[in-house]
Formats: structure tokens, sequence, C-alpha cells
């Protein structure tokens, strides 16, 4: 069974998503959010471990938001804090705050792809649960139907071969008869030394690549899904 699997940022959408929209709507709305709901069974645990991370009351809530603002204005990576932002965001998306954007192209694809019966998965570095988010709350609507499941760092990093081959394992198939699709080269690597077909998605205007790769791509290439190599690779 031949399968695509697929990054997100940078791939299916904006590289700037999370930049520009997701992080500045969780640092605006934690404020409000921690006051509101500061009783609440899912929030209260965390704002009690960020108190006690910072090392400050945990009753003190003034306190414990601006120690949470700090951490997101250093990028901290502090556990409670994740947590918090996903909550955060998933009021936003359910109060119709922001949605995802998926590139008109990617959607086309997708939707060919599953008419004739190709299997797309989903593996990115955010959570499943913020997948299925972004995914049911597009500017397209409800996308999540289009694919066959979504994949997170529990099956591993995504630059470690070894993740790839969990992802096949799980799946039901074997890396040879996997597309993967990235924005990022060590991913691509670590797909391509798992023994995946790989497709490095380099978006004008949205990318890191310099010019010395540009000239020669270390995976082939293509600027939109529609120049993704198929159905050759599907046959
Ligand atoms: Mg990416």
């Amino acid at each position: 069974m031949r399968a695509v699997l697929t990054d997100i940022e940078g791939t299916l959408g904006p590289v700037a998503f999370v930049r520009e929209v997701l992080f500045p709507y969780a640092a605006a709305a934690l404020p409000r959010f921690v006051r509101r709901h500061s009783k609440d069974p899912e929030v209260a645990p965390l704002l009690a471990e960020a108190a006690g991370l910072a090392g400050v009351p945990a009753g003190d809530l003034d306190q414990v938001t601006g120690c949470l603002l700090d951490w997101i204005s250093a990028d901290a990576k502090v556990t409670p804090l994740k947590a918090l932002q996903g909550l955060i965001w998933e009021e936003g998306y359910r109060g119709g705050h922001f949605r995802s954007e998926v590139y008109p192209d990617a959607l086309d694809r997708l939707r060919a792809w599953q008419a004739a019966g190709v299997p797309v998965y989903v593996y990115s570095s955010g959570s499943i649960r913020a997948q299925g988010l972004y995914f049911g709350h597009s500017f397209d609507g409800d996308l999540r139907g289009l694919f066959a499941g979504f994949f997170d760092t529990g099956s591993g990093p995504k630059q470690d071969p070894g993740s790839y081959r969990r992802i096949a394992a799980a799946i039901g198939t074997v890396p040879g008869d996997l597309m993967f699709l990235s924005d990022l080269l060590p991913e691509l690597d670590a797909a391509a030394a798992a023994g995946l077909h790989t497709t490095w998605l380099v978006r004008p205007g949205d990318t890191t690549a310099d010019a010395e790769q540009l000239r020669r791509p270390p995976h082939p290439i293509a600027q939109t899904f529609s120049k993704i190599p198929w159905p050759a690779w599907v046959a």
C-alpha cells in the first residue's frame, strides 16, 4: 500500500502561522485566560506547577501570569506553559479568533490523492491534539477527513530515521512505499535514510534554503504540490 506522509509548517501551510498567529495570540490571551480558568480542573494543576517552577506563591495569579509571560518572551520550553498555550489555542480556534491556512495547491492535491485512494498521514512536531485543531479549523473548513492518521514526536524526533521506520510500521507498510514531504532538509535526510521516498517543498518566499542547496537539491524538489511526482510514484 503506497501512502504519503507530510509535514505541516512550511509544507502544507505557511511556516509563519505558529510564530505570527499562534504565539502572539497565546501571549495576548493568557492573562485573561488565567483569571477566568484558574479554578478549572485542567488549568489549576498547570498554574500550581508553573508557580512551583518559578518559585512564586501558587495563589498569586498576577505573579504566576508574569512568569508565564516572561517564559513566552524568552521562548522557554516549560511544560506547564506549553500545556496552557495548547488550551488557549483550543479556546481561540473554537471561538473563531483565528483559522489555519492550507495552501490551495496542497488542498487540491490532498483531495486528488483521497479520490485516488492514496492515504495521507501527517507527521508534525505539534501534538496530535494541536494537529486536530489546526486541520479542524482551517479557512477551508474542517479538513481532518482528508487524512488517514496523525503522528507527532511520540513516534520520535523528526530528524531520526528510526521515527520514520516506526511510522511505516504503525501504518502497516514498508518505508519504500511511503513518500515524505517536508520543507526541511534534516527531516528529509532522516526519512531518506530510513528508505522513504522524499520531496522537498520549497515555497517561494517561505523557505530557509540557500542558493547552493537550491542549485544542487539533495532531494527531489517541488515548489507546489502539483509538482510532486505523481502518478509515476503511485502507479
Ligand atoms: Mg516544516
